[in-house]
């Protein structure tokens, strides 16, 4: 029954969806239309398949008594010696889990070279992996370390204490992640356009909100993803735009300079030049309204709403697993000892990795909401629907996004609304306007 729940689920999310093309089409071309749901496909087969295999590497761990067996096996090599049997358990799953999902990740950098979204080499590739990785393993151990230390110390009540902790942790962390851990990857640096740092000074005054910094990232190390986003809060909290980002609408395109030798034949070069700056100017004013938008998220405290609810989540799901746990020991196939012991650790992943397969259509219900919000502060803030509706165009065509997802995509996997779906609000608040 479970397997025939999620299989129908997997198959769901590679059916077309013939209302949502037709909505699309009248605004993308076929062609667009097709590539974005190939390269969502693809992306989607290797999700599936990286959620498979870890699915069923802690399944086979914990429904049989290998977990038992493993973490009997370390005791014996440390003497007995608790914390440092723990340490070995959860450093042969890191590996584990790490080897697993290795070969999809290399998968899916190939895949993005095939669409022509990257050309960086693999060895640049690795490093960056590298760097996740000893980032990952210092989250792992400090995460497992103090959810075993707070059930030893605390067995009936580690459940609240880990909750709260994970809390702080969620706030350290959104505070720290632009100054230490993002610079890891990329190289940040002040926006140098002073006519766009205005345009931003002035939709931040219109707004009420103060604004911090507003950074430009190399993301064109990693590909040719375009964005924008929103990060950190208090003295840390900046906007930060993508400098493919920036060159998509402010640099040269293709496109601009075949339009422009064009006129240029037919209309000279005064003509020319006078379509290179309308172009120029529109490029400005899409930017304006993504960073509109961006403001907006601050505007309505979204970080804090986001951090608070992901903590209240966390809190329900220690509960949930305190309760399991206790439920596990002595019992088949897992044999705990206590809820502390070792051995538990692969259930205590597992469970914390369905947990969050259940709340991710939750979760991203919630920032699609939040993404709405953004999207009418946009309008608001600028008042450029067009430049709003263009926006979005250009960064689907860019992205190659699945415009035309089914409402069972969207529902699942979408922590934005899809394109079509922004251009039909921005659609509406023009007809508004205009009454
Ligand atoms: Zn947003």
């Amino acid at each position: 029954m479970g397997l025939a729940l999620a299989l129908l689920f997997v198959v769901n999310a590679f059916i077309r969806s013939p209302s949502s093309e037709h909505l699309a089409a009248r605004y993308f071309s076929t062609l667009e239309i097709e590539r974005g749901l190939q390269f969502s496909q693809e992306r989607k087969l290797l999700f599936w398949l990286a959620t498979g295999l870890q699915f069923a590497l802690l399944a086979s761990l914990v429904c049989s008594p290998w977990a038992r067996h493993l973490a009997d096996w370390f005791a014996r090599i440390t003497g007995g010696r608790w914390f440092l049997t723990l340490f070995l358990v959860a450093t042969a799953l890191f590996f584990l889990i790490e080897a697993i999902s290795l070969p999809v990740s290399f998968a899916s950098l190939e895949v993005s070279r095939a669409w022509n979204m990257t050309d960086r080499s693999v060895e640049s590739w690795l490093i960056d992996r590298a760097k996740g990785l000893a980032l990952g393993a210092v989250e792992w151990y400090l995460m497992i370390g103090g959810l075993y230390a707070l059930m030893a110390w605390f067995p009936k009540r580690w459940w609240l204490l880990a909750g709260a902790a994970a809390m702080v942790l969620g706030v350290v962390y959104a505070l720290v992640m632009p100054e230490w851990i993002q610079p890891i990857f990329n190289r940040f640096t002040p926006l140098e356009d002073i006519y766009l740092r205005k345009r931003i000074e002035i939709l931040a005054q219109k707004a009420g909100v103060e604004i911090s910094d507003v950074e430009v990232m190399d993301a064109s190390r990693q590909g040719r993803h375009t964005n924008a986003y929103f990060v950190g809060f208090g003295p840390t909290r900046r906007v930060v735009l993508y400098d493919t980002l920036l060159q998509t609408h402010t640099g040269w395109r293709p496109e601009t300079i075949a339009a422009m030798s064009g006129s240029a034949v037919l209309g000279g070069p005064l003509c020319a030049a006078s379509l290179a700056a309308e172009r120029q100017s529109a490029g400005y004013d899409e930017l304006e309204t993504i960073l509109g938008h961006e403001i907006g998220h601050w505007q309505h405290d979204h970080i804090y709403k986001g951090l608070a609810l992901g903590g209240l989540a966390v809190l329900a799901g220690m509960f949930l697993m305190s309760r399991l746990l206790s439920a596990a020991v002595g019992r088949a196939p897992f044999y705990l000892k206590s809820p502390a012991d070792p051995a538990g650790l692969p259930l205590i992943v597992l469970l914390s990795t369905v947990g969050g397969w259940v709340a991710m259509p939750v979760q991203n219900a919630v920032s699609r909401g939040f993404e709405r919000q953004a999207d009418m502060a946009a309008l608001e803030l600028a008042g450029k629907p067009d430049a709003f509706i263009e926006a979005e165009k250009r960064m689907a065509r860019d992205n190659i996004a699945n415009v035309a997802p089914t409402p069972f995509n969207t529902w699942l996997f979408s922590t934005h609304p899809p394109p079509v779906d922004r251009i039909e609000m921005a659609e509406k608040w023009k007809q508004r306007e205009k009454q």
